[in-house]
C-alpha cells in the first residue's frame, strides 16, 4: 500500500510524537461518554423512544426524550433537537431571528469575535445584498474586530450598549486563521457582555466544538447555543438535523419560529424514528476523539514534510479543523486526489477544482461521505489561492484518517519525483 520508505518513517515518527496528545483527548472522550450515559440514565431512555410518529406528532415520546437528553448533556433548561433543521445554518439562523424579533431590549446584533461563518454573514447581511437579511429587516449589526488574531475583551465591552439584543459568539475558528474559543474564553466574553448589559443574550455557534472539552458553552455562562447534527453531536450517523439548547424561554421562541406562533416544541413528527440521533449522541465523544486524532496526526506529518500547519501538534484544540499550507495549486489537487482515493464512498472519482456560488476562487474538495456534505466524516477542502491552505476535518475512525492523510501525502511525493 504505502511503499515509500521515507513516508513510512515519517508515519512511525509522527505516531510517536502524537501519543501524549492522543492521551489528553482520550481522557476528555471518556469523561464525555460518561456524561452522555448519565444523561440517558437520568432521562430513562428506553428503546420505545426510538419509534417515530406521523402527522402533527402530538405526544411524540421520542422527540420529547431527545430534547430532554440534549438539554441534560449540554446543561440547558431545554432543547430543540429536530431533523427538520436542514443544516447548522438553519438552526443558527432560526435561533437568531427568533430571539431578535421579540421584546424591547434592543435591536442590535454584535459578532464578538470578528466575522462569523460565511453562511451567517449572508443571514445577517454583512455579505451580499439580499433583501431579506437581518440588516435589511431593520436590525443593526456590529462586528468586533480581532486583536492579535484573538478576541478583544475591551472592544467587546465598548461595543455592547443598551440596544444590544444578541451577542453572537462562534466557538470554532471556521475557515479563518484565528484560534477557536475554549469554554474559559467564552466565559470571559460572556462576563464582559453581562457586565455591560444584563439583558443581552449571549448566543454561541457551537458547530465543531461539541465534546472537544469536558464543558460546553452554557457552562461558560452563555444563554443559548445551536449546532449541526451532521457534525460532532450526531456522531457521524445522524442523517440530518440541528439542535438548539439553552434558556427555556429562548428555546421556545426558537421552536415557535421554526414552526409557527402558537405551535412551538409540542409538534413535529419524524416517521423514520429517532434511534440514530440517540445513538449518534452516544457515539459523539468517541467520534470527536477519532477526528481530533486525525487532525493531530495530520499536523505531525505535515510539519515533517516542511509545511506550515495550524494548529500545531501541541496546541490545545477546541474544534476539529486542521489547516495545512501546501506549496502550489497542483499540490492542493494531489492532496485531495490522494485522500479521495481512500474514501469509503466515491473513491474511484478524482476531485478537480471547480467554482462554487459565493466564492471568488475555485474550490477543491475531497470527501466521499456516507452522509451528504457531512464534515464529521473525513473531508478536506480549500480555495485555490495563496497560501494554498487545505482545511481538513472529521474522520469517524482514526485508521481511516491515517490512510487518507498518508494517501494524500504519498500522491504529492510521487509527483515530486
Ligand atoms: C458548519 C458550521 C456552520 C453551519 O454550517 P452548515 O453547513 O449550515 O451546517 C456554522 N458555523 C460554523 C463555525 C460551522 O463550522
Amino acid at each position: 500500500m504505502f511503499t515509500n520508505q521515507n513516508l513510512l518513517a515519517i508515519k512511525e515518527d509522527a505516531l510517536k510524537e502524537v501519543a501524549p496528545y492522543f492521551a489528553r483527548y482520550e481522557e476528555i472522550s471518556l469523561f464525555n461518554t460518561k456524561k452522555v450515559l448519565e444523561a440517558f440514565k437520568s432521562c430513562q431512555l428506553s428503546d420505545y423512544h426510538f419509534t417515530g410518529t406521523s402527522g402533527y406528532g402530538y405526544n411524540d415520546q421520542g422527540r420529547e426524550k431527545l430534547d430532554q437528553v440534549f438539554a441534560h448533556v449540554f446543561k440547558g433548561e431545554s432543547a430543540l433537537v429536530r431533523p427538520h433543521f436542514v443544516s447548522g445554518t438553519h438552526a443558527l439562523a432560526t435561533t437568531l431571528m427568533a430571539i431578535l424579533g421579540v421584546g424591547d431590549h434592543g435591536k442590535t446584533i454584535i459578532s464578538a469575535v470578528g466575522s462569523p461563518y460565511d453562511t451567517m454573514q449572508t443571514v445577517i447581511g454583512s455579505k451580499g445584498d439580499r433583501k431579506d437579511s437581518l440588516i435589511k429587516r431593520g436590525f443593526t449589526y456590529k462586528e468586533v474586530p480581532l486583536k492579535d488574531n484573538s478576541y478583544d475583551l475591551e472592544s467587546i465591552y465598548n461595543a455592547v450598549d443598551e440596544d444590544t439584543r444578541v451577542v453572537l459568539i462562534q466557538r470554532s475558528r471556521g475557515y479563518s486563521t484565528r484560534e477557536p474559543l475554549s469554554i474559559d474564553d467564552i466565559g470571559r466574553i460572556v462576563d464582559v457582555v453581562k457586565k455591560k448589559n444584563a439583558h443581552t443574550i449571549c448566543f454561541v455557534d457551537n458547530c465543531y466544538g461539541e465534546f472537544t472539552e469536558t464543558r460546553e458553552p452554557l457552562e461558560g455562562g452563555a444563554h443559548i447555543m445551536a449546532g449541526s447534527l451532521i457534525k460532532n453531536a450526531g456522531g457521524g450517523i445522524a442523517s440530518t438535523g440541528g439542535y438548539v439548547v439553552g434558556r427555556a424561554d429562548l428555546v421556545e421562541l426558537t421552536a415557535e419560529y421554526l414552526t409557527a406562533p402558537g405551535l412551538g416544541s409540542h409538534m413535529g413528527s419524524y416517521a423514520p424514528g429517532y434511534r440514530l440521533f440517540f445513538q449518534g449522541l452516544f457515539l459523539g465523544p468517541h467520534v470527536v476523539l477519532q477526528a481530533l486524532k486525525g487532525a493531530i496526526f495530520t499536523a505531525a506529518v505535515g510539519k515533517r514534510l516542511g509545511y506550515d500547519v495550524f494548529p500545531q501538534v501541541e496546541s490545545p484544540r477546541f474544534d476539529l479543523i486542521q489547516a495545512i499550507n501546501l506549496k502550489s495549486p497542483k499540490e492542493m489537487e494531489y492532496f485531495c486526489q490522494g485522500m479521495q482515493a481512500y474514501s469509503p464512498v466515491d473513491a474511484h472519482v478524482s476531485p478537480i477544482p471547480g467554482t462554487m456560488p459565493g466564492y471568488s476562487d475555485p474550490i477543491i474538495m475531497a470527501g466521499g461521505t456516507f452522509v451528504q456534505g457531512s464534515s464529521i466524516e473525513l473531508s478536506a477542502d480549500g480555495p485555490i489561492r495563496e497560501p494554498y491552505t487545505i482545511y481538513m476535518q472529521g474522520g469517524l475512525v482514526f485508521e481511516h484518517s491515517l490512510l487518507g492523510i498518508l494517501g494524500a501525502v504519498q500522491n504529492i511525493l510521487e509527483h515530486r519525483s
